[in-house]
């Protein structure tokens, strides 16, 4: 199947999932992970309306955003050096992969230079992987905090990435987790942090993250394919 039939039928699923969670289907932002995907395919997906792009490589991102524009948004979910952060302020709408006290001081600084807000999202390790960043659910709540008076970064919410599962209702337990710390910081009420946005779910399991909540599903191989292995 090509690009466009893909992205219809995902955006019936994603539908689906959100009316059976009691929401309108607009609630849910769908996002194309185009890491190695070729341009033709890409603007296929722009052409098919996805409402963001998703970049792992601040490289690559530099130079799509040169040829494709700025018509729709352009988000960062890789994880970002902080040596790279001047570049995303520049690039991205939103970053989704804020896990550090150091990186959002860095953002924070370099967004105020360039005169701008930066819509951010905590990565949250919500698995508690070892080897994945994301800050650990326990110390989300603190590092809420401790960014929240930085006044060009603009918490907007969430993100997570669960271990890979073949059966996705394992991963359903960690987008609950996510929602619920979300609740729990909306709850706190942190003056300036809003808690509006739940990036989760992956092509494996976004109807389950769809059903626990999510707001932005970022979809890279059921839009594209497999990709290649490198
Ligand atoms: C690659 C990637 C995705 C998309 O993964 P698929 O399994 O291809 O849908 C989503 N989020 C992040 C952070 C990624 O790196």
């Amino acid at each position: 199947m090509g690009v466009t039939e893909n992205i219809r039928k995902i955006r019936e699923e994603i539908a689906e999932a959100a009316t059976r969670n009691g929401r309108q289907p607009s609630s849910v932002r769908l996002m194309a992970v185009t890491k190695t995907v070729d341009d033709a395919r890409i603007i296929e997906s722009i052409k098919a309306g996805v409402d963001i792009i998703g970049e792992n490589y601040i490289q690559e991102a530099r130079r799509k955003i040169e040829t494709f524009g700025k018509s729709m948004e352009w988000h960062m979910i890789g994880h970002l050096q902080t040596n790279k952060a001047r570049y995303a302020v520049n690039l991205f709408t939103m970053v989704h992969s804020v896990d550090r006290m150091e990186l959002a001081v860095e953002l924070n600084r370099r967004a105020d230079a360039a005169g701008l807000t930066m819509k951010i999202l905590i990565e949250v390790n919500a698995a508690g992987e070892t080897t994945k960043s994301g800050t650990d659910a326990a110390d989300a709540i603190a590092l809420v905090r401790a960014i929240a008076p930085m006044p060009n970064l603009s918490i907007q919410g969430l993100m997570t990435m669960p271990p890979f599962f073949d059966d996705p209702e394992e991963a359903r337990p960690f987008f609950r987790k996510l929602r619920a710390l979300r609740d729990e910081i909306e709850a706190v009420g942190i003056p300036g942090v809003e808690m509006k946005e739940l990036s989760m779910g992956m092509s494996g399991d976004y109807i389950a993250a769809v059903e626990e909540g999510a707001t932005i599903v970022r979809l890279g191989r059921s839009i594209f394919g497999e990709r290649p292995v490198r």
